[in-house]
């Protein structure tokens, strides 16, 4: 690994301060959990490194009615998991996060630095497009809000300029009748998603026709991806298991699969129909649930 000189700043603004000063040469470390295998590679090779993982000012999970929930960057995903608050209101986070890793990783990487990764097998960034989040993105003395559908460029980049962090993630109080579900495919609990769906429906409470659907698939294409064409095959219909199947065809055809070791573009494509009718139909008992 090539050297580095290394910053642990206290307070976001000592972060901004730094990441301002040394822009394209610094780079952030969280967790480190994604950071540091590719610096190992020498595929990547900062100058600086601002470590962020002790400001604990960006730790916290909060939630009110009406503004929603309301995520530090830096908190760990064992903390949401786990999290009483985000159990009752927002279980389809906390079972995302239970199958995340292992409870080692969990207790150590952070939503910030999984997100700001650009992964596209991420688990969360698809379930917070299905819950229609935004991100909080901060540089000295100035913030922007994004949401979390635009965020992700390309494989493994993200829309943050050289001096800004991400401080925050805002998850709304879905509507009501709102049900959300995340189903990935892995060969063993825990494993990164060889494909992955998350699906968001809202019911009419007058009728039960379905009012609005949110689909986002995870490993499906460079970036989370989501599927506005298999969305559109429920908005304004009665849900039917022959309608969430249409939805899982359309969204296999929306999605960009490639191969990999762990699987070929087309048996991803064929995932993405399953997958995607699974999140559905648990999305939909949420939803009619209440
Ligand atoms: C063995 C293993 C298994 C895993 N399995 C899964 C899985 O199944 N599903 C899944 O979704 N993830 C998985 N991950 C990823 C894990 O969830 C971590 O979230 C992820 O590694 C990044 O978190 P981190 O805090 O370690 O970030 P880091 O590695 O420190 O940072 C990652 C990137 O984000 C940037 N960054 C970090 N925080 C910020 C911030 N606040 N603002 C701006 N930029 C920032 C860094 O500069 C870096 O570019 C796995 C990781 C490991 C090691």
């Amino acid at each position: 690994m090539r050297e580095f000189e290394y910053f642990a700043p206290k307070t976001v603004k000592e972060a901004l301060s730094l990441l301002s000063q040394y822009e394209e040469e610094a780079e952030i470390i969280a967790g480190g959990q994604s950071l540091l295998v590719i610096m190992r590679q020498g595929l990547f090779t900062p100058k600086y490194l601002i470590d962020v993982k002790g400001i604990s000012a960006l730790d916290y999970i909060n939630r009110d009615e009406g503004k929603g929930l309301r995520i530090g960057a830096l908190t760990i995903h064992r903390a949401i998991e786990k999290s009483p608050i985000i159990q009752r209101h927002f279980k389809v986070l906390s079972e995302m996060e239970g199958n995340l890793a292992t409870i080692q990783t969990r207790n150590w990487g952070t939503i910030g630095g999984n997100l700001c990764h650009g992964d596209p097998a991420g688990d969360p960034a698809p379930v917070f497009i299905a819950l229609m989040a935004k991100l909080k993105l901060a540089s000295l003395g100035q913030e922007r809000i994004m949401e979390v559908e635009e965020f992700s460029k390309d494989y493994l980049e993200v829309a943050l300029e050289p001096n800004e962090m991400l401080v925050e993630i805002q998850v709304p109080t879905p509507p009501p009748n709102t049900g959300t579900a995340y189903e990935k495919l892995t060969v063993m609990k825990g494993d990164m998603g060889i494909v992955g769906a998350a699906v968001s429906i809202t019911l009419s409470s007058e009728d039960g026709v379905c009012k609005d659907a949110r689909i986002a698939l995870s490993n499906a294409s460079s970036i989370p991806l989501r599927v506005r064409e298999a969305e559109r095959q429920l908005i304004g219909k009665v849900l039917n298991d022959d309608l969430l199947a249409e939805a899982g065809q359309v969204a296999s055809e929306e999605a960009e699969t490639t191969s990999d070791v762990h699987g070929s573009a087309e048996y991803r494509r064929e995932m993405v129909k399953v997958f995607v009718r699974r999140a559905a139909r648990k999305a939909l008992e949420r939803a009619r649930a209440g």
